[in-house]
């Protein structure tokens, strides 16, 4: 049952609804909303970029080249980083090889309003899967998502039985209350890409690709991205869910 609100507060309330109720071309889809059924956001300022892992979670290790997943996304989001700067303000959920849990990940992720979360890992799984995946799970999360799996898609030279863009429920894409998008930027266990990855040359491909489509989302909001999906109604997401 709400409760009464005193007379003397009401004119400061209907106030307050005036202002919310003003047209504004960012009000529809920007600030933090716990479901995100609304269009895609549009003309944000702020980046959150989420190295995946760290410290004694050392994520996918690629068997040809030795090479560690949280290295190589902590090399990713400073790629990132430098590409989207002038254009947005970055916020890096760690910048050294520390273990931050996902739960506070998502807490430090609702401290902004007018942002995005990006969260970039690399893959792992049969040897024969090759290719980049971006998973989603928020409506106001898929022209975003639409744009990065292109994106890395176009610098990809090949796919093989990966599952491409993917609505899932994860702790990374369910619990923040941003738009926000987990990337998997190729599979570590797959020999051909495990190497390209292990490139520096192909990262700051795949970096300037992803920090486009970020840019082409700003501009453009979900403008050629396709039809918005359903609103799903699900609890957040919890550790003994699928995997992260
Ligand atoms: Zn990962």
């Amino acid at each position: 049952m709400p409760p009464l609100i005193p007379s003397s507060l009401c004119c400061v309330f209907a106030a307050l609804l005036a202002a919310c109720a003003a047209p504004s071309n960012t009000a529809a889809s920007s600030g933090r909303d716990v479901w995100g059924h609304r269009p895609g956001p549009k003309n944000f300022r702020t980046v959150i970029l989420d190295a995946g892992h760290g410290g004694k979670d050392s994520g996918a290790t690629s068997g040809p080249t030795g090479q560690r997943e949280k290295d190589l996304t902590l090399d990713m989001v400073k790629r990132l980083q430098a590409e989207l700067r002038g254009s947005f303000q970055t916020v890096l959920m760690r910048s050294d090889d520390t273990f931050v849990e996902l739960d506070e990940r998502v807490v430090r992720a609702n401290r902004h309003g007018d942002a995005i979360l990006v969260s970039i890992h690399f893959n792992s799984g049969p040897p024969h899967l090759r290719g980049p995946e971006t998973y989603y799970w928020r409506v106001d999360s898929h022209g975003l998502a639409t744009r990065l799996q292109r994106a890395m898609t176009g610098v990809s030279p090949a796919a093989s039985g990966n599952r491409g863009l993917v609505r899932r429920r994860l702790r990374l894409t369910r619990n923040p209350e941003i738009p926000c998008v987990l990337l998997e930027g190729g599979y570590l266990s797959n020999p051909a890409e495990s190497h390209l990855i292990a490139a520096p040359a192909y990262r700051q491909k795949l970096a300037a690709a992803i920090a486009a489509a970020i840019r082409s989302q700003a501009a453009l909001g979900d403008a050629g991205t396709g039809p918005l999906p359903p609103p799903l109604y699900a609890p957040p997401s919890r550790a003994h869910d699928a995997r992260q």
